[in-house]
């Protein structure tokens, strides 16, 4: 059965068409299921019966029901753990911030990219999520927060590369910013990569690819650091992924950023700020920072540098006048390593079998 959150629009109209029903009929389907956010085709009152009918015998909306969430006395931020339909957990992150809400979505059931700091990567890689798994993300939790709330930014940081989920990544970015569907803007949409070359050229040669933001985890400013903690690193060398970052045909105002988690001892001297700067060398209009103190979670071999060291690379970067900011992870307080609210549930569920 078919989910109607699968299909980008004019998908939409060619499967309205299918069916023998007159092409407005897709603007209809859309207006309820992306505006008005129903939860059942019995809600989409200017459909005939015959149609819900044939919905509700055909297709489906939802794909995703809520398992449980956390959320931070802190900063408000909420952690949906998700569970989809095969039984699987997937997360998601919904930021409240001064002036606008981001929502953090998952593109795959675990990761097989490995990188060392993160624990979304332990199991492996299960399964891609498909385009309505990653929509229904953003559109559970615009509804979970309330529509007055309105999730204006979307970042592709959860669980998962999204560039190796290529094709189902591609077509909710056109369900989000398609005006006659979610009609987000492109440039609050961020896609976060591990840095795999040929995915991201493709991403850029692709047309039919909306453009919208690009961050790259990059974390080290020297190729046997970031080996160490990034294994694709060893076949998606830094400097062919440097190179290629900087000749990609990026519009004005869209800065790529290069997202760096600090961890304790391995790449927080500053030497490796000095490093970094001299990476980004003369290209620093094109890039931003984001320095991202590691975040220790159960398990994990990595620490957490002191204040001082985070301000000391920090202030390093500023010096080279590249623009860097310091985030400290949002809802601490909860399980806010991604992929640690799916960890404790398969826990527990262990625990009771
Ligand atoms: S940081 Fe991202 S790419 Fe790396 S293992 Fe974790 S989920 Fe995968």
């Amino acid at each position: 059965m078919v989910s109607l959150k699968e299909f980008n629009y004019s998908e939409l109209e060619r499967w309205v068409r299918k069916q023998g029903w007159k092409k407005f009929r897709a603007k209809q389907l859309s207006k309820w299921i992306y505006t008005k956010k129903v939860r059942s085709f019995d809600e989409m009152t200017d459909l005939s019966k015959d149609i819900r009918n044939f919905l509700n015998k055909n297709s489906k909306l939802n794909v995703l029901s809520l398992a449980s969430y956390e959320k931070s006395s802190e900063d408000g931020s909420i952690k949906f753990l998700w569970k989809l339909e095969d039984g699987h957990t997937i997360e998601s992150v919904f930021i409240p911030e001064r002036g606008h809400n981001t929502l953090c979505v998952s593109t795959q059931v675990g990761c097989a990219v490995g990188c060392k700091f993160c624990f979304t990567t332990t199991d492996g890689l299960i399964r891609n999520l498909t385009t309505a798994e990653i929509i229904d993300q953003y559109i559970q939790s615009q509804i979970f927060v309330g529509l007055d709330r309105r999730i204006s930014n979307v970042v592709y940081m959860g669980m998962g590369e999204p560039l190796a989920n290529y094709e189902n990544v591609k077509k909710s970015v056109q369900i989000l910013t398609d005006d006659r569907m979610l009609g987000l803007s492109n440039r609050k949409i961020t896609i976060s990569s591990s840095g795999i070359i040929h995915q991201i050229k493709k991403m850029y040669e692709d047309s039919t690819f909306p453009q919208v933001r690009l961050a790259i985890s990059l974390n080290a400013a020297d190729q046997g650091t970031r080996e160490k903690i990034m294994p694709i690193s060893e076949t998606n060398s830094i400097h062919d992924l440097m190179e290629t970052l900087n000749r990609l045909p990026i519009k004005t105002g869209y800065r790529i950023m290069l997202e760096y988690v600090l961890i304790k001892g391995i790449n927080d001297r500053p030497e490796d700020a000095h490093n970094l700067a001299k990476l980004i060398g003369r290209h620093k209009k094109r890039y931003k920072v984001n320095i991202i103190p590691f975040n220790p979670f159960p398990g994990s071999e990595f620490k957490r540098p002191d204040k001082d060291t985070v301000e000391k690379f920090h202030k390093i970067l500023w010096q080279y006048n590249i623009g860097a900011f310091v985030r400290w992870s949002k809802g601490a307080d909860i399980s806010a390593a991604c992929g640690q609210l799916r960890k404790k549930e398969i826990d527990r569920l262990v625990k009771i079998v």
